[in-house]
């Protein structure tokens, strides 16, 4: 079933990165994807205002008769603001590249700058406890939670100008949209700047979204240390002055919906043509450190019958995830394997490696764990007592089936916006975001996805068309409008029985 009762609480101890590309060191992930540098100014600077389709957004489409939208998203407009906050965090030696770690003074700037505007429009603009921003403008009914549309400001180091941040700025575009035509929403509207989504800066990623959801305590996060270890997540809130007093939670600070655009980050809508991706699931993602223990002993003299190596022990688990990963079609990767002490006639005694497991069904993440478990047992079996394996996990993503009846929505939407030859109807994630822990408190939540040219992200290169800009973000308005409706309709339902019995 679709929803929200396939969750479960996993641990959250010692977390990573966000979006999972495995990197243990912010400056690790410098320049690892070899992709040639492409021309990634702007393609249409003559500052035409919508995609061949989108001129048309609102008035022409009447199949979607619930929806007015009063007039279309400015897709120069948000063009504009996704190159002027580029400048915050710009890197010195490369103009399309990014360095804006979260809680870091680029960071600062950008979360500034994002208040600034937002107050401009009218909006109250609340900071949580961990730094969570949610730029609130008011509707008709201000007793429900807002509808909310987030994502992310930080970036990787050497990072691009649109992951995360295409779905901040699209949602600020939305709210001023939304005060030029005159819409009057019912719900308020929120556009929410999540905390280090990256965790570039630190062990962990999608902190904001993982506090506010309760995924992982306040606590744990304040004290999380920075990657050079010189500081903390707390310490660094507190010295760009973003440590709020709302409370980071689900329960005190609520949302009717959450929406996210996100650029894909693979080559799927690319090699369809296609210009915007329904997300259906986001996968889990699961990381374990193992440390193998057995015998140390000379390489010449210990028979192969007496020994108790850690090194061919961990090897067999390598393989054995391997294979197992091919039969039940997930991802499965052993990405550090160290030795400790390790001479070459010697036979190790201590071998730790890491696990990285991703697949969309928890049920089977949960499955493959025991698996390993067993598989590890059974070689103690074998080489006897003096071989123990000690695994546990350091970090979890919850994999994420969207609810059907949201995910609806943004599928008309995305087919009224663009047609329907345009869109993909169902699309899997395979990065974390931070909608993924939206969902884990049952709010109902829905992903768009555009194009990402040549799947590139997390590297200078990053790159989506404007017009793919602009396609997704006005689907997301049209979205947004939808469920506001759907609110509003509910609300008069409710007035109108009690009268009617
Ligand atoms: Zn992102």
């Amino acid at each position: 079933m679709p929803g929200h009762a396939v969750h479960q609480k996993g641990h959250y101890i010692d977390p990573i990165d966000s979006n999972g590309s495995g990197h243990l060191a912010p400056q690790k992930n410098i320049g690892l994807l070899p992709v040639k540098r492409k021309p990634v100014e702007p393609r249409n600077p003559d500052g035409f205002d919508g995609y061949p389709a989108l001129s048309n957004y609102s008035k022409s489409q009447k199949k979607d008769e619930e929806c007015d939208l009063g007039s279309s998203i400015s897709v120069a407009r948000l063009w504009n603001d996704i190159m002027e906050t580029a400048k915050f965090g710009q890197m010195a030696d490369c103009p399309e590249g990014m360095y804006r770690i979260a809680l870091s003074k680029e960071d600062q700037m950008v979360r500034d700058w994002f208040k600034n505007e937002a107050q401009s429009l009218g909006c109250e603009v609340r900071v949580d406890q961990v730094g969570n921003i949610f730029a609130v403008l008011p509707g008709a009914c201000r007793d429900i939670p807002p509808i909310g549309i987030g994502s992310h400001l930080d970036t990787q180091p050497a990072g691009g100008r649109f992951d995360g941040i295409l779905g901040v700025l699209s949602g600020l575009e939305i709210l001023r949209t939304i005060k030029d035509s005159g819409r009057q929403m019912y719900a308020d509207v929120a556009v929410i700047n999540w905390t280090n989504e990256e965790g570039a800066g630190y062990q962990s990623g999608c902190t904001g979204s993982a506090v506010w959801s309760g995924h992982v305590t306040k606590e744990t996060a304040l004290n999380m240390l920075r990657a050079d270890r010189q500081g903390t997540f707390g310490s660094d809130l507190l010295a760009i002055d973003y440590q709020g007093s709302v409370p980071a939670s689900h329960v005190h600070n609520g949302l009717s919906a959450h929406f996210e655009l996100h650029i894909e980050q693979g080559k799927r809508l690319e090699a369809k043509r296609q210009t915007v991706g329904v997300v259906t699931n986001i996968q889990g993602i699961r990381w374990y450190k193992v440390d193998v223990r057995g015998r140390r002993a000379h390489a010449g003299s210990t028979p192969m019958k007496d020994r108790v190596d850690a090194l061919v022990a961990a090897s067999e688990m390598v393989c054995f995830l391997n294979r197992i990963a091919r039969e039940y079609d997930m991802f499965a990767t052993v990405g550090v394997l160290e030795v400790e002490k390790a001479s070459s006639n010697i036979v190790a005694d201590n071998v730790r490696f890491t696990v990285d497991l991703r697949h969309r069904s928890e049920d089977l993440l949960c499955r493959v764990e025991s698996e390993l478990k067993a598989r590890m047992k059974e070689l103690t079996r074998t080489y006897g007592p003096a071989l123990q394996f000690d695994m546990h996990q350091v970090w979890h993503s919850p994999a994420a089936e969207f609810d059907q009846s949201i995910v609806e929505i943004v599928r008309r939407a995305a087919i009224t916006t663009v047609g329907e030859s345009q869109v993909m109807p169902k699309m899997i994630s395979f990065a974390g975001h931070d909608s993924a822990l939206v969902h884990l408190t049952g709010i109902p939540t829905a992903m768009i996805f555009v194009p990402s040219h040549e799947g590139v992200s997390h590297a200078p290169e990053e790159f989506t068309e404007r017009e793919h800009c602009g396609a997704g973000a006005a689907a997301l308005y049209r979205a947004v409008c939808l469920y506001d409706d759907r609110l509003r309709a509910s609300s008069q339902k409710h007035k109108v029985e009690p009268e009617a019995r």
